[in-house]
Order: C-alpha cells, then structure tokens, then sequence
C-alpha cells in the first residue's frame, strides 16, 4: 500500500512562535493575566510605585510604568526571550526562589499574542542624558534611544489580535476591567510600601498609596471588612501566620474576599482554604463565605511554587503542619471575646512598610501568644479562674478566651439556669443596682436591665450594651458541652433528676432511646423504657438541669432518629449539642435578676465565640456614647 496514513505525520521540533503562544495559551487567560505578569515583574525590579493604564477593559492596551531598576540596554532583546530570565539560573535557585516570576515565559508569551513594546532604563545608569533609556519594539525586534526616568514601561496593545479564538471568550470590557483591578488588588495588599494608581481609558479608577500594611487592608478590603477585622499573628513550626479575618457578620454569600499569600505569592490552594473554612465551620452557619487576608509566611524550601503555568497553585512539602497553622490562627482570632475591643483590635497594629516578599513578614507585631492560647478548652484540669477586681479594662482579653470554664463555673449555670421558675413570678422588673465595680472592669458591662424579655442591657466604658440572651446563653452552653466532651472518653456532665419524667412515646422513639443508649449517655442523657409506650427521662445533662425534659429528649431522639447512629458521628454530634444548646438556653420572656443577667455577661466574656450564637447570629452589639449622643444630636 502506498497512500500515506493521513494520520502518520512526521515529528518537528515547533517554531519557537508558536511554542510561545502555546505557552501563552496558558499564561495569559485574559488582560488581567498580563496585569498580574506585568506587575509580577515590577515588583521583583524594587518598584516603589507602579502605575496601570487600561483601556477598553485591558483589551485594547494595557500599559504598566514602574520606578524599579530596568533593564540594561544590552539585555532587553533578552527579555522577551523564551526561558530567559534574570531571576534563577539553577535548579537549586529554584528551590529558594523569593522572586514572582522565575519561568522566564511571560513576556515571551506575551509578546507572541499582542504588540508589545518595552522601554526601559537601568538604575545604575549613571547619564544624566535622559534618552538614555532604550526602547524595543518585540514584533520587529528593534531597539531605539528613548526618553524614560530609572525604570521600566511595558505597553501591551491589541491582546490576542492574532488569536481570534481566543479573543471571542473575552467578557465586556467593564468585567474585563474589573478582572485587571483585582489582579492589582491582589498585588496591593501584599505590598503596602508600594504605591498603585490604575487609570482607565484616562480616569484614575483606583489609587492606593503607600504606608502601613493596616492603612493598606482598610483601603483596599474597605470599611465594612476593616471595621470588624480580626488580627491574627501566628507562628508554628516553619509556618509564621499574618493577617486579618472578617467575623461572622460580615461573611458574604461569595468566596470574592479571601486573600490567601504564600511569601507574598498570592494563591488559591486547598490547604489554607479549608483549614480557615474549617476554622469558621462553629460560626458561620448555612453557605456563608468568610472573609480573610492571610499571610503566610512559609521556608521556601518546604514550598514548591512551579506546579501551575502562572503560579497561582502551591504545594507544600508539610501540608499538614500549614493546614494546622491556619487553623490555629483563625480560630483563635474568632474565639477571642471581642468585647471592649471596639477597633482597639488595630490600634497595635503598626505600620510596617515591609514587603512580604522580602521575608520581612507584615511588620504588625502584637501581643497574642499563640500557642499557650490554641486549645483552650482542652487543657487539663479546669479551674474556673475568678478574675473579679484583677482583670482591668484594656487588658489582652486573650485571657478571657483562655479561662477555663470548669466545673464551678458550670456550678454558676446550672444555679442561674437549672432551677426552673415558677412562670409567674412576679419579681421586680430588673433595675440597675448601685454599682459594685467601676464600669470599666467588664467589656460587656454591668447590667442594667431587661428588654421585653429577649434584650439584656448593659454599660460599659463605650456605652451601650444590648444582648441578646437567648443567643447568648446557646453559644455559653454549647461551648460548655464541646469542653466537657474534649477528654477523651468523656461524656457529657449529667445530673439525675430527683424525680424521672415519664412522657407517652412513640414506637419508634422508644427504639430509637434503647438502640442509642450510649450515644445518649455521651449527651448527658439517661432514657430509659418505663413500657412500650412509655419514656423515662432519668438524667439531663447538668447544664441543662432546668430545661424542658420532655421536649428536649423528643428533638433528640428525632435527630438520632434521623442520623440512623448507635454511634454518633462527630457531625451529627455537634448538631446535636446545638439542639440541646438550643432547648437548654433562657427562653425568651424569662425574668432574670441582675445578678443572673451580671453572671450571663460575665459567662459571655469567658467563653470562645460567644460573639455570635450557634447559627453564626451576633449575640450583641455596642451602641457607644457617640452614636446615642448623634441619636440626640447633643453636641459635647
Ligand atoms: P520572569 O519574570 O519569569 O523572569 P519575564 O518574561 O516576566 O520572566 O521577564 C523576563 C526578564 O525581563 C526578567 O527576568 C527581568 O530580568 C526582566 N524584566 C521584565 N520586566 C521587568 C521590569 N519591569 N523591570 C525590570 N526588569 C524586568
Ligand atoms: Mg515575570
């Protein structure tokens, strides 16, 4: 046979044109891609000030001017080269890479998909001529005198012009635009010693200028974020944790406000979005997206940064150790008692104009030791620590966090909460009795009184306090459940009732109580069968003395019921003690003294994320003087 096989070809080497827009292909998405490479390169020349111009969305032109330390006339035909770069020049350069770029690829890429053109001068260019910069045409190859400050211009015209296909996907240039702002944005908050301006078709679109790396958070991840942001500092083992995370009330239904770096690479990689999503899993309920601005700092070494064409994946040698890190971070953050702080979370925030990418971390050092504070709940012997009169406002209220809620404490619940009340007594209405303490001593404040039976009022140094007891007394009790279960083998506390309730069941919650002995036992529960049709209710768990015995094992049962477990899984577990967290807790309407609505405010500031209730809820607010007097448009 001699007809050639149309499927057998012969194997060439490709062009190098058409091996970089192979490349390209993967490089450069869209404009914001070129931004992110553009600006990669600005920041790995020392830029101090980087300047974006855009137009139609990027498509058009995009053009980035930057102060850093050029390119040598001799050297700019180079740049544009495949694989050739400045930044490695070993495998072992590889390993330790602290650059953005290091692929030698993007301007190569680049410059096979689009006009590009490049003018640059070197900083040690001691002429004080300033045609002394040089210009190189990357499609003709050409290279002229210029006129240009110390630093480097690349414009990029006509993206994708030779490949159509491509440029079909592009979106509107608005979406296009809004691409290109983020991959500056991204760059921004990793670099707040460096000034951004992005301009579009001749308007200055976003402007952020240098300082601290706290003025750079507010202004780019904006007021609502920075208002409440959390500060985290962290350091375990070869991972050092920086940043600042969203509470729970500001979560959005997106994922488009977590910013992750790793050495000042912005990534999205598993290991870090799990572990913070892990960390929020207890507040925030439902599809709420946290929202964060993580740095971690991470030994290049134990950090393989090549795994994706444009560096956006990481792998990490000990992924286990950083998951656990951001772990730790986050959910410490969240289970500090925030009350008293006000913003005073930022105030030890200093500037520091360090780049990350220098190793120079983000230069916010503050006072929070990480590692004593990391479990605990879980830490040996409880003692329940009486701070009356040695915790003084504007102390780290880290320590709150770390109380221990141990069994005196529980004492305290189960003597405020246990004992139910007859509903009609009449006590007075809770009037604010003279001050034991100054004011000052308590975040939350000390009581005032009781708001149509759902809001306990309190004052504090700033002003109002409004909580909401219900939420408050859910969260208080479900952390006191979760602490007693953290022994290993432990159940529960249970208390026996001087006299078990019997209540007419159901077939099926009769089966459910004797097949799911144990896991009752493990909630504190003890049901027995009084008859076929009967339930026995011998043993609530202790902080829960008072509750509704009845209804509470009901729900129970039913979830159980549902979850088909002898065994409780952990999840289902933690839905569990929410539930019973839930039946347990004040009613609404119940009259509390002030005494009980003091120990409920002092319960709140010793127990981890007792600032949003078990479904993500604020459990209080602040109303200060300046927002009642703005209310009353008093002057002072
Ligand atoms: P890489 O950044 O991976 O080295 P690029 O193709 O992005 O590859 O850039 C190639 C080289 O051009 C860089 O290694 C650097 O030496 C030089 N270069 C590019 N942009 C700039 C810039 N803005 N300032 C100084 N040098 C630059
Ligand atoms: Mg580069």
């Amino acid at each position: 046979m001699n007809t050639p096989d149309p499927l057998r070809r012969s194997i060439k080497s490709l062009p190098d044109d058409l091996i970089s827009q192979i490349a390209a292909g993967e490089v450069v998405e869209r404009p914001a891609s070129v931004v992110r490479e553009l600006v990669d390169n600005a920041v790995d020349a020392g830029a101090r000030r980087i300047v974006v111009r855009l137009g139609s969305g990027g498509v058009r032109l995009i053009r980035v001017e930057d102060d850093g330390a050029g390119i040598a006339a001799t050297e700019l035909a180079l740049a544009v080269r495949r694989h050739a770069t400045s930044k490695i020049a070993s495998l072992s350069d590889l390993e330790s890479v602290r650059t953005m770029g290091f692929r030698g690829e993007a301007l190569a890429a680049i410059g096979s998909i689009a006009e590009l053109v490049i003018t640059s001068r070197e900083q040690s260019d001691s002429a004080v001529d300033a045609a002394s910069a040089r210009m190189l045409d990357a499609r003709t190859g050409e290279i002229e005198p210029a006129a240009r400050e110390v630093g480097t211009t690349v414009e990029v015209r006509e993206l994708f012009f030779a490949t159509p296909a491509r440029r079909k996907f592009l979106k509107s240039d608005a979406t296009e635009l809004a691409h290109c702002v983020e991959a500056v944005r991204r760059h921004a908050l990793a670099r707040p010693g460096v000034a951004f301006e992005v301009w579009h078709e001749g308007k200055l679109i976003e402007q952020w200028r240098a300082g601290s790396a706290l003025e750079r958070m507010q202004s780019v991840m904006g007021d609502e974020f920075a208002d409440s942001a959390l500060d985290l500092s962290f350091e375990a083992g070869p991972v050092q944790i920086s940043g600042w995370i969203g509470t729970p009330d500001v979560a959005r239904s997106r994922a488009d406000m977590q910013y992750a770096y790793v050495n000042g690479r912005y990534v999205r990689e598993k290991v870090s979005t799990h572990a913070a999503r892990q960390a929020y899993a207890d507040v925030l309920h439902g599809h709420r997206q946290p929202c964060y601005l993580l740095f971690m700092q991470v030994d290049p070494q134990r950090v393989d940064v090549n795994v994706h064409p444009t560096k956006i994946e990481v792998r990490f040698t000990e992924s286990r150790e950083v998951h656990q890190a951001v772990f730790r971070a986050v959910s410490q953050a969240l289970a500090r008692p925030r009350a008293g702080q006000e913003s005073g979370q930022k105030s030890s925030q200093v500037g520091g104009d360090a780049d990350v990418s220098e190793g120079q971390g983000q230069g916010h050092g503050h006072a929070i030791e990480p590692q004593v504070q990391a479990r605990p709940w879980s830490q040996g012997a409880m003692h329940f620590v009486s701070e009356r009169g040695n915790q003084s406002f504007g102390q780290s209220f880290g320590q709150y966090a770390s109380g221990r809620v141990g069994d005196d404490a529980m004492q305290t619940l189960q003597a405020l909460w246990g004992q139910p009340k007859p509903a009609d007594a009449q006590s007075p209405p809770a009037q604010s009795a003279e001050p034991a303490e100054p004011v000052e001593i308590w975040p939350l404040g000390r009581a005032l009184a009781q708001l149509q039976g759902i809001y306990i009022l309190a004052e504090n140094a700033q002003g109002l306090v409004i909580v909401d007891m219900h939420a408050a007394h859910e969260r208080i009790v479900y952390e006191g459940f979760k602490a007693q279960l953290d022994a290993p083998g432990a159940n529960v506390s249970t208390q026996a009732l001087l006299i078990p309730v019997t209540f007419a069941a159901t077939a099926q919650e009769v089966a459910t109580a004797q097949s799911s002995e144990l896991a009752l036992v493990r909630l504190g529960l003890e049901v027995t069968a009084f008859s076929a049709k009967t339930l026995a209710v011998r043993s609530l768990p202790a902080l829960l003395a008072g509750a509704d015995a009845v209804n509470l094992v009901r729900s129970v049962l039913a979830e159980l019921a549902q979850h088909g477990l002898s065994h409780v899984l952990e999840r289902a577990e933690h839905e569990l003690l929410s539930t019973m967290a839930c039946h347990g807790a004040v009613r609404a309407n119940r009259r509390l003294t002030v005494e009980e609505m003091n120990a409920l405010l002092r319960q709140m500031e010793r127990t981890p994320r007792s600032d949003q209730c078990n479904h993500g809820r604020p459990t209080w607010r602040q109303v200060s003087i300046k927002e009642l007097d703005a209310l009353f448009m008093r002057g002072r």
